[in-house]
């Protein structure tokens, strides 16, 4: 089945869809994306992610491409278009074409780009494989609040850590404290049985899954201490894991050469994994 892309106002092959040479995406990274779970038909917290999108583009001197319907539609269009079920559905935005220079065009229209990915469903009983993460000093930029398309360091940590054989980077601030994982937020549970994750500012982005599982574990009486842990805190702790629109919560059962608790998927981890599976049934 031929897999479809939208490209400003165009449905187009995924194998055909293309942007201009000039765009600004492509030359400066000027752009920012969002990534939208749907699962099983139903799309996640949709709106927390335009609403993040639409803060992105107001941190980069931008407005939203068109208004969140029109939107709303084009997802739905091209989810249908695709006919997918369970996946992911990106979105880009970028300043547009222009000549190359760094001030901002004048006049120039934006780009917009849509895509999709098939994933299968998040079920705790098959998804809680257990991630091994390598701890790297953090090398991105200062607004990690901003959902930019410049990944770049993102994307090299992560190589260097399944070079070294581990599934994923934790990214570690100067003054020792973890800030995130390359593409998730990062959380442990303390020894006390807390939920300890960092509390949003320019050094992490803020995980649209993040705030949901808070909102969730928060009503069922769990604990939650928004607040930087070191590297040596997180070695210690009782349980790890990861969220993130596309995974979901995935268990951190090793950091460098430390096995956290027992090395095996924690009781919270679970727990928290099956509120969150409840919450996508609806
Ligand atoms: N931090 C970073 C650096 C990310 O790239 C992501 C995923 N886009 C997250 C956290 C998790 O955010 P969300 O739960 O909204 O997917």
């Amino acid at each position: 089945m031929s897999r479809f892309a939208y490209v400003n106002g165009a449905y187009v092959r995924h194998s055909d869809a293309s942007v201009h040479i000039e765009d600004r995406g492509f030359q400066f990274g000027d752009s920012v994306y969002e990534v939208v779970y749907l699962y099983q038909g139903k799309l996640i917290d949709a709106e927390p992610h335009l609403d993040r999108m639409e803060r992105s583009l107001d941190e980069l001197q931008m407005d939203m491409p068109m208004s969140r319907k029109a939107m709303g539609l084009i997802m739905k269009e091209l989810i249908k278009r695709n006919r997918l079920k369970t996946g992911l559905v990106y979105i880009q935005v970028t300043r547009g074409s222009a000549t190359r220079d760094f001030p901002f065009p004048s006049a120039c229209d934006q780009t917009m780009v849509m895509t999709t990915r098939r994933m299968p469903a998040f079920d705790p009983d098959k998804a809680l494989k257990p991630l091994k993460v390598k701890s790297l000093p953090d090398i991105r930029w200062s607004r990690c609040d901003i959902k930019t398309t410049q990944l770049l360091a993102a994307a090299l940590s992560k190589q260097t850590a399944l070079d070294d054989g581990y599934d994923d980077a934790w990214l570690v601030d100067e003054a020792g404290f973890v800030t995130e994982g390359t593409s998730n937020n990062a959380w442990i549970v303390t020894k006390d049985g807390k939920l300890k994750t960092r509390k949003p500012s320019h050094e992490i982005l803020n995980g649209i899954t993040r705030q949901s599982i808070i909102t969730l574990a928060t009503e069922k009486g769990i604990e939650i201490i928004e607040e930087a842990f070191t590297l040596e805190e997180a070695l210690e702790a009782k349980e790890a894991f990861v969220t993130s629109a596309s995974a979901c919560l995935k268990p951190v059962t090793q950091i460098n050469e430390h096995t956290i608790g027992n090395g095996n998927v924690g009781i919270i981890s679970e727990q928290i994994a099956r509120i969150y599976a409840n919450f996508l049934k609806g």
